[in-house]
């Protein structure tokens, strides 16, 4: 039999915490990082008796979020019981929204390799969390179980997206984005390491041409966009091993164990639980109307992809650039505010994407805490543009200005690193040069074009790289071609 080929079929679920102070049903905070249990009422530890109260700026983060990707929004929203037991989960069921999620059919659109390309958003619906169980192997107390109630309650949206994902690229462009427009319409934080943002994948393989979808493993709880795209490389792999030796690929849930670089099975979905959805009874029907849409759409901000589309347009920068600049909205405002100081857009998009994301990256640091002001790196440009100082000498400048959050003007002047475009210093320096290498010199005086190369180089290194190249070049050929 010819080997096989497969088309890979994704579908995603994120988990987004809405940026509330207090949960969803009850006022406890939440913050993340207190101690265990700290944030617990009666409410969110499922007392008999008490009634849920619902947090209407939940409401209102979940429909921006709707709103930001395109979907239509359910004017009256019930929530729904999800029953199951776990220890983590008090009240023994989890409310959610089950038959009518506040939005449906939206969209996002990855660039890809330029050519977009729009994935469906099935459903976006609210929900509270549960807890989390900790398990004492890891505290050093063995055959011990704790749990911490302090995220049960907190506001989540579920956001699933249709089966349309092609490959493991394509699901972490479309968790790039998604997050990234989560965080510019400020409904949640994102914050990966906190659990704010999670995604599960559902992955399945099929032959090329079949249109029906093939069995799918579901990995859950993925909490970095390599390990999603790590456990869904894995995953491929190992379904196309399983079909290839002529096996039928399992429904069932794994997880990913980032150490080993495997997925492995959790539970099958044989076992999944039957959830007995019903309307949640405490909870009144709530009813966003026209003119609450209205409000939150005014309230969102100018998104990703138009922030992109204006700085290709307005800056004249490549669809590139203004794809990166405007991943995430400090660093697009980070770049405008260079811009206002001087207006020099590719310059700064370079240094940018270049110079400044890679020493923060070596710092693990955010841009929102970049040492750098933007009106200090603006101005290090402009000396570089004004030939007050090298291309080559800016970047020791930035590295200084990066420890120190000094200003250029500072540090140039500290290190005496100002550019030398004074003519008759230059000249004597050449004139050294060709006394050394006699050699080099007559074979660029009789046409060797390559040779300027060295004798400039060794202009600079006499000048320890503070003489203005474009001028130690030219004053060459004038010397030696007259
Ligand atoms: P569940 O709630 O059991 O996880 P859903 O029907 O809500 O099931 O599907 C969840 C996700 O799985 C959706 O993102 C959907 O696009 C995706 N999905 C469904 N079937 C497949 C399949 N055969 N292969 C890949 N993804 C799938
Ligand atoms: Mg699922
Ligand atoms: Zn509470």
């Amino acid at each position: 039999m010819a080997l096989m080929e497969f088309e890979t079929v994704i579908g995603l679920e994120v988990h987004a915490q809405l940026k509330t102070d207090s949960k969803i049903f009850c006022s406890c905070s939440t913050r993340f990082g207190c101690e265990p249990n700290e944030n617990t009422c009666p409410i969110c530890l499922g007392m008999p008796g008490v009634l849920p109260v619902l947090n209407k700026r939940a409401v209102e983060y979940a429909l921006k979020a709707c709103l930001a990707t395109h979907c239509e929004v359910e004017r009256t929203n019930i929530f729904d019981r999800k029953n199951y037991f776990y220890p983590d989960l008090p009240k023994g069921y989890q409310i959610s929204q089950f038959t009518l999620p506040i939005g449906r059919h939206g969209r996002i659109t990855l660039q890809g390799n330029g050519i977009p390309k729009v994935i469906g958003i099935t459903r976006i619906h609210m929900e509270e969390d549960a807890g989390k169980s900790i398990h004492g192997d890891n505290l050093g107390k063995p055959g011990k179980s704790y749990v911490d109630f302090n995220r049960t309650g907190v506001p989540l949206v579920e956001i699933v997206s249709e089966p349309e994902i092609r490959s493991a690229e394509e699901a972490r462009e479309y968790l790039m984005i998604l997050r990234s427009i989560l965080e510019y319409s400020e409904v949640s934080d994102c914050n990966m390491e906190e659990g704010s943002f999670r995604c599960d994948a559902n992955v399945s393989i099929r032959p090329v041409g079949q249109k029906e979808m093939g069995t799918r493993a579901e990995v859950k709880n993925i909490n970095s966009f390599k390990f999603v795209q790590k456990a869904i490389e894995y995953e491929v792999e190992r379904q196309s091993q399983v079909l290839r030796q002529g096996d039928q690929v399992v429904q069932e849930t794994r997880l990913y164990d980032a150490n080993r670089g495997v997925t492995f099975s959790m539970r099958s979905k044989e076992e999944a639980h039957d959830y007995r959805y019903f309307p949640e009874p405490d909870l009144a029907p709530i009813v966003i109307d026209e003119d609450w849409i209205k409000r939150a759409q005014s309230g969102l901000p100018e998104l990703p992809e138009e922030k992109r589309d204006r700085f290709v347009k307005d800056y004249g920068i490549p669809e590139y650039d203004a794809g990166v600049l405007t991943a995430s909205r400090a660093l697009a405002d980070y770049f405008e505010a260079c811009i206002r100081t001087f207006n020099e857009p590719k310059a700064i998009s370079n240094w940018i994407m270049s110079e400044l994301l890679r020493e923060l990256k070596s710092a693990n640091k955010d841009i929102s805490e970049c040492p750098v002001t933007p009106e200090n790196l603006a101005k290090l440009l402009k000396m570089v543009h004004d030939n007050t100082i090298s291309g080559k000498i800016a970047k020791t400048v930035f590295e200084d200005m990066i420890a120190s959050g000094k200003s250029p003007e500072t540090v140039v002047e500290e290190k005496n690193l100002v550019q030398i475009s004074d003519e008759g210093a230059i000249e004597t320096l050449i004139d050294d040069v060709i006394s050394a290498n006699p050699e080099q010199a007559e074979q660029y005086r009789s046409g060797k074009d390559k040779v300027i190369g060295f004798l400039v180089g060794q202009v600079m290194k006499a000048s320890k790289g503070k003489a203005n190249p474009g001028l130690v070049n030219k004053m060459f050929q004038k010397k030696l071609r007259g």
